[in-house]
């Protein structure tokens, strides 16, 4: 065998040890993310709940970057090329956009799958009122990640703003930014604020800073991503309790002497050549050259509208689970909330737990606490009405809808999990529009 010959040889021997295994690894993957894919279909999963990943196909290389970064294994690849396999496990943490090494994924919402109307934002959450921004939840982004992500992107957009254009009036009075919300969102926009040594006002209608998380049950675990909180550094638990968070909030606030005004609900935003006026219910009034809203959507929980709703054992919160020992409990509602709830309540000793269910199935909520519910029902610890609703609260008992028929449950207390509403009216009283098409929310 002359030279030449013998380093072809070998060089069709190594490209089959390479290439033949590399097949043959990739077929296997195809053919599970092909099955995933149908088994989403089948279960009715193949659509997002709300925001999801939006891949663009033109950028994408290949290189499964997004679907290993997935905590929830919603990515496969098919074809070379990255896509939502399973939409109905997605929650939209957006680790697959940031994990992209050719920015071709963004994260969108899609309105039309969910029941709220959402405010016209454009990518830096500007709405069509200038220089009034929507973050957080109230712009349609669940989950802290995306609040906090939110908070510092704001901020650096309205920074770079007031750094190229000169300041519209040299009245000291008039704030670069006056943000509302002292959530996770309106928190790291005041530390960025802060950072970027801006002349900023942080207003909050409670007692105290913390916003939603102030309503978590008791010791719950709160899970989350990976983020940034400006002048602190990176977040890097994925889990942790309520009142560790609470915690880390407040050492945050004080370490880095964050003004934060509370018992100050905002009442009304007044836009008026060049600048805006807030104005409070203190019936103090600011002047600002950039809004940012960070309200939230916890104001108004959503209520079922049936009769006994006003009754004093209706919750539509759960703070103190150990209340509730040898109690006859209903839990409303297969979010993450609910789900949290009725797990708690059945922990406690003596109490039953019952949990109602519209849909088939736990889609809404995060992959963890899916598993948590169907452990609990097979170890008989929840009961739960599938595809039912709650038709009548009485004293002693609550009549449910299901597909049995009608049912009387006996109960003591109710804690719906209904979502909140948006303050749309306050929204579209100052201006602001809504949209119902899909649109970009977040890179
Ligand atoms: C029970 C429960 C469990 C959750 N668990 C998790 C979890 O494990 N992981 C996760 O990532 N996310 C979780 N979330 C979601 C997460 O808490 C929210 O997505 C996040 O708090 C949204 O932050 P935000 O700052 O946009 O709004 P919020 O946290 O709602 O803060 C809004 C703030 O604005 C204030 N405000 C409202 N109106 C006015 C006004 N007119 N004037 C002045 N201030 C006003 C409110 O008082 C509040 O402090 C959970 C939510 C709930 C309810
Ligand atoms: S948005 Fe989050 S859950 Fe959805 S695919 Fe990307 S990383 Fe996974």
């Amino acid at each position: 065998m002359n030279e030449s010959l013998l380093t072809l040889s070998l060089s069709l021997l190594l490209f089959a040890l390479v290439f033949i295994p590399y097949l043959w690894f990739t077929q296997k993957k195809r053919k599970t993310f092909e099955a995933k894919k149908q088994e989403a279909i089948a279960l009715g999963h193949d659509k997002p709940v709300a925001q999801h990943p939006l891949i663009d196909q033109s950028r994408c290389i290949g290189c499964a970057a997004c679907v290993i970064a997935c905590p929830e294994h919603a990515l496969g690849m098919i074809d070379g090329m990255a896509e939502l396999v399973y939409p109905g496990k997605c929650v939209g943490h957006g680790v697959c956009a940031e994990a992209c090494p050719v920015s071709g994924i963004r994260i969108v919402l899609d309105p039309a799958k969910s029941t709220a109307e959402l405010p016209l934002l454009d990518e830096f959450f500007q709405s069509n009122v200038p220089n009034v921004y929507l973050i957080g939840e109230l712009g349609g982004m669940a989950l802290l990640r995306n609040a906090i992500y939110q908070g510092k992107s704001v901020i650096e957009h309205i920074s770079e703003k007031i750094k190229s254009s000169p300041r519209q009036t040299n009245n000291p009075s008039r704030h670069d930014v006056i943000i509302i919300g002292a959530g996770p969102a309106g928190l790291s926009a005041a530390l960025m604020a802060q950072k970027n040594g801006l002349n900023y006002l942080l207003l909050e209608k409670e007692e105290t800073p913390g916003g939603a998380i102030l309503s978590y049950p008791r010791q719950k675990l709160v899970m989350t991503m990976p983020v940034e909180i400006p002048q602190y550094g990176v977040l890097k638990k994925r889990e942790l309790s309520k009142e560790d968070l609470l915690t880390l909030w407040s050492d945050i606030i004080q370490k880095t002497s964050l003004k934060v005004t509370c018992n100050e609900r905002l009442e009304d935003v007044i836009h008026h050549e060049g600048a805006l006026t807030v104005v409070t219910s203190g019936g103090n009034r600011y002047d600002a050259e950039h809004v940012v809203l960070a309200l939230g959507r916890r104001g108004t929980p959503r209520k079922l509208n049936v009769p006994g709703e006003q009754s004093s054992k209706v919750a539509y919160q759960l703070l103190e689970a150990v209340r509730y020992k040898h109690m006859h409990c209903m839990v409303v509602g297969a979010g993450d909330s609910g789900i949290e709830a009725a797990i708690a309540l059945s922990k406690q000793h003596g109490t039953t737990v019952t949990l109602i269910n519209r849909g088939t199935d736990f889609q809404r909520a995060k992959s963890k606490n899916q598993d948590r519910v169907r452990e609990a029902e097979t170890q008989n610890l929840i009961k739960i009405y599938y595809q039912s609703s709650v038709s009548d609260i009485r004293d002693h008992s609550i009549t449910i809808q299901s597909p049995e028929g009608s049912l009387e449950i006996t109960n003591d207390f109710i804690f719906i999990f209904a979502g909140g509403e948006m303050p749309t009216p306050f929204l579209k009283k100052i201006g602001i529009e809504f949209t119902h098409k899909d649109r970009m929310i977040a890179a």
